[in-house]
């Protein structure tokens, strides 16, 4: 596909989606349902309802051509009850407030499952980063952090990488705001390169903590990870993570799907493979042996594990139906539609969500933070035997509320969270 049709299918994809699906009212939807079955106080409910604070900027570079271009971005702290704000920071064409909004929200929810001492934030830059030279990308980031540095910090918020962001973006970030400090201040961003005090492990914690839920998710259906077959939706740091460790563990990858389409085999793919072939050519898309496979047709195939790890809203009214798997695994935030969830309950599907299933990147940001503020480094065994020992102790406490109440996973996992923001709140006194 050459770069221009690319870039078309890139934008056009997302574009309808966002008309009929708005991802700030899938979240809210969400955390109301918790919030009435808790019985919140009122103003405990309009506080964590809405974000603190939601900051709109326009910046400006050169870009390599000579041509000044202009970009919007965001950066949202929907709360800082429990601890600074912590989030990713997302580039994409089709970014949006209300996408931070939703992000931000569930960032809260994710670090109460987890009882971290962070609250939840979400930043993004509309830009077609695939489109985009490293210089061009370096110029955007560092007058971004110019833009926003008056909310970030490592005891306010701290940001991460998120979708098309990674551990250079977050030394670029690194780099603006502590230019405008005079000192190097490497704990107000996590995602960092290890040289600049990053975190053993940080690279793959995502997949690690899908990993490890999915073996308790497995464990909980008396079943096992070995044997199983599995699709992945989105082939990126999340994607790639888990498909190289549920291949480790014995599990056949029948289909991976990236932003430019998606392949199948059905005797099995090697992820490693699959990796080293993007690295060369960006896409998954015309690894050999393989047919070409959409979005729709990944979602219905005949697996195990199904584990989308790509985008809000890919699991919807007009495919969860179809759906096949026993497990889905929310590797993407919010990738599942709640019309989508009511279906895929009816259907028996165990749905592990998003704010458990990929705690473990943020669980691993908090390891590196507490490494960064202390000066004082783990090994990466250390990091995965903490993040092993945190996800597993979430899943457990998220299916004793879903037992107890008799609820699905994704209604227990938001109960558990608001209560404790809830609780926070309330100890604080904070009423008007
Ligand atoms: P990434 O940019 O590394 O990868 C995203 C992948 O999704 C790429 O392969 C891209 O081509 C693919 N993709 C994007 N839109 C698609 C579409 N419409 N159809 C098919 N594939 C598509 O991003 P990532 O860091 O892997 O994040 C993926 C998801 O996981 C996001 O929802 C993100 O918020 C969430 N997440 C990321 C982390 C993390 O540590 N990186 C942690 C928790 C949750």
């Amino acid at each position: 596909m050459s770069q221009d049709r690319a870039k078309i299918k890139y934008l056009s994809s997302a574009l309808p989606k966002e008309k009929e699906y708005d991802p700030f009212i899938e979240a809210t939807l969400q955390f109301e349902r918790a919030a009435t079955f808790l019985d919140l106080d009122p103003w405990i409910y309009q506080r964590l309802k809405y974000p603190e604070k939601e900051l709109t900027v326009h910046l400006s570079i050169t870009m390599d051509n000579g041509r000044a271009e202009s970009f919007t971005g965001f950066r949202v702290q929907h709360s800082t009850v429990r601890g600074p704000a912590k989030g990713g920071i997302r580039y994409s064409p089709n970014a949006s407030l209300s996408e931070c909004k939703a992000l931000a929200a569930w960032m809260t929810w994710k670090c109460a499952v987890l009882d971290l001492p962070f609250g939840g934030g979400k930043g993004a830059i509309i830009c077609d980063p695939l489109h985009m030279s490293e210089n061009e990308l370096r110029k955007l980031t560092k007058e971004y952090t110019l833009a926003i540095r008056d909310l970030i910090g490592p005891y306010k918020d701290i940001p991460a990488p998120d979708m098309f962001t990674n551990a250079q973006t977050m030394a670029w970030i690194a780099d603006a705001y502590s230019q405008s400090l005079g000192y190097f201040e490497p704990a107000v961003v996590t995602g960092k390169p290890l040289h600049l005090w990053g975190s053993q492990g940080r690279a793959m914690a995502t997949g690690y903590g899908l990993f490890f839920v999915l073996q308790e998710a497995c464990r909980y259906l008396n079943t096992e990870i070995a044997g199983k077959k599995a699709a992945i939706l989105g082939f990126g740091n999340v994607g790639s993570s888990i498909a190289k460790l549920i291949h480790r563990a014995g599990c056949q990858i029948i289909a991976i799907a990236d932003i430019f389409g998606g392949i199948v085999n059905l005797h099995g793919l090697d992820p490693l493979e699959v990796e080293k072939y993007v690295s060369r050519t960006g896409t998954v898309v015309g690894f050999p042996e393989t047919e070409p496979v959409d979005n729709e047709t990944l979602i219905s195939l005949p697996v195990d594990f199904l584990i989308p790890a790509a985008c809000e809203g890919q699991i919807n009214r007009e495919n969860a139906h179809q759906v096949k798997a026993k497990i889905v695994l929310e590797g993407a935030n919010g990738p599942t539609t709640l019309e989508a969830d009511s279906l895929l309950q009816e259907k028996g599907v165990l749905v592990v969500p998003d704010i458990l299933a990929n705690a473990g990147g943020v669980t691993v940001s908090y390891l590196e933070w507490v490494q960064d503020l202390q000066r004082y480094f783990w090994s990466e065994e250390e990091i995965l035997e903490r993040t092993e020992k945190k996800m597993k102790k979430a899943f457990a406490e998220v299916l004793a509320v879903a037992e107890k109440h008799r609820l699905p996973l994704r209604e227990a996992a938001y109960i558990l969270a608001v209560s404790r923001v809830a609780d926070s709140l309330a100890a604080l006194g904070r009423a008007a």
